[in-house]
């Protein structure tokens, strides 16, 4: 049996009949840079994500970056997040000039931890901690964030708050007491759109959401050269718009992305169900969602004993499946000039040397997941 990671086609093949038309329009228009089709799906991530505005952007990174712009990060500044992340939320940091300050993650749930970020920031003196401009919390795998300490530490810290969202569009968290959703439990949320993102389209793309009106209206011009009028420029911004092919597309597919994160879940619960039943509980640990939260699935992470040699096994049998991420962002490369060395953060290496995404995605038939987990039980010689 084959079991992709990710299988896009079985997706278009269910909402071409809408998307074609859609995609059409636009063709016959010729108008591709932002319009009308970008303002409606604006205004309806806006309030999927219960959000004053949402600002449509070219990709997930692209948010990154112009959240940052938008608060004045600038040369020399500090932005606090973790090492266990895709290389975009640390990459945009750098790209401002500023600096990474990495805190490690908490072992179950991948995201960062509330009392290493205390620890960090009782460590620092008054003149570090002046550099520090914000925290970039990211709810990694579809998760979100312990929210509540996080932004009651920003806080008290005078720290703006970015979630990187990109994983995790309709998952929820708790923020002062309430249930409330990924995007509208910081400052400002940043979406990614691309393609094996839970709500994806035909390329690249993103969006930021916020509550805040002035900081919306400053997105906006930042996307567009920074401009306030055509041609005359009130900050130095860059050319980071969603275009109208891509917001046609996310029209079509917000409609249903609750039903597949529905779908994500319940594959999630069947995995659970059947891996706990299976004698492995010694060789692998499976997801864990924090009280009060709800998990959207964007991947389904297990840790496993002898992770390598699994994957090959899995991979060898026709089970997709993939290591998100291999190496934390604190001993790559080009982050050796910040000086980190192996052990700075036991988590994050942990999890880059024992985790293993199997596939979840929403047309998942049981046979797969159960064939999924029938060569797991082989290959700890459970059967
Ligand atoms: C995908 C992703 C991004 C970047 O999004 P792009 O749209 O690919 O630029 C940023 N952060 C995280 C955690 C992501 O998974």
């Amino acid at each position: 049996m084959k079991v992709p990671l990710l299988d896009l086609k079985l997706q278009y093949q269910s909402l071409k009949n809408e998307i074609l038309p859609a995609l059409h329009e636009i063709m016959e228009t010729q108008q591709f840079i932002l319009g009308p089709h970008v303002a409606k799906i604006e205004e309806e991530i806006a309030g999927y994500c219960e959000s004053k505005h949402a600002v449509g952007v070219s990709s997930g990174t692209d948010a990154l970056l112009i959240s940052m712009m938008a608060i004045d990060v600038a040369s020399g500044d500090r932005v606090i997040t973790t090492p266990y992340t895709f290389f975009a939320t640390v990459g945009s940091i750098s790209r401002l000039g500023a600096l990474p300050l990495f805190v490690d993650i908490e072992p179950d749930t991948y995201t960062i931890d509330p009392r290493k970020l205390d620890e960090l920031l009782d460590s620092l003196s008054p003149r570090e901690k002046e550099k520090i401009k914000a925290i970039i919390p990211v709810h990694l795998f579809g998760q979100c964030a312990d929210m509540e300490p996080v932004f009651h530490i920003a806080r008290h810290n005078n720290l703006n708050v970015i979630e990187d969202a990109a994983q995790a569009i309709g998952s929820t968290g708790i923020i002062n007491g309430k249930v409330t959703k990924a995007c509208s439990l910081g400052d400002c949320g940043c979406l990614s759109f691309f393609p094996s993102k839970n709500l994806g389209c035909f390329g690249d793309g993103g969006m930021i959401t916020t509550n805040n009106t002035a900081l919306a209206d400053k997105i906006r011009s930042l996307r567009v050269h920074g401009q306030a009028a055509s041609y005359y420029h009130t900050h130095i911004g860059i050319n980071g718009r969603l275009d109208a092919i891509q917001a046609a597309v996310l029209q079509v597919k917000l409609p249903h992305l609750d039903s597949w994160a529905q779908k994500r879940q319940e594959n999630a619960a069947y995995y659970i169900k059947l891996l706990s039943e299976s004698g492995v509980d010694d060789y692998i640990s499976l997801p864990y969602t924090r009280k009060g939260n709800t998990h959207v699935f964007n991947q389904f992470v297990i840790k496993a004993h002898q992770r390598d040699a699994l994957k090959q096994h899995l991979e060898q049998n026709g089970v997709g499946c993939a290591i998100y991420y291999p190496l934390p962002l604190h001993l790559q490369d080009c982050y050796r000039f910040l000086g980190n060395k192996t052990g700075d953060y036991p988590e994050s290496e942990r999890a880059a040397r024992e985790t293993l995404a199997l596939p979840v995605y929403p047309e998942l038939a049981r046979e797969q997941i159960e064939y999924v987990v029938e060569q797991i039980m082989k290959f700890y010689k459970k059967v």
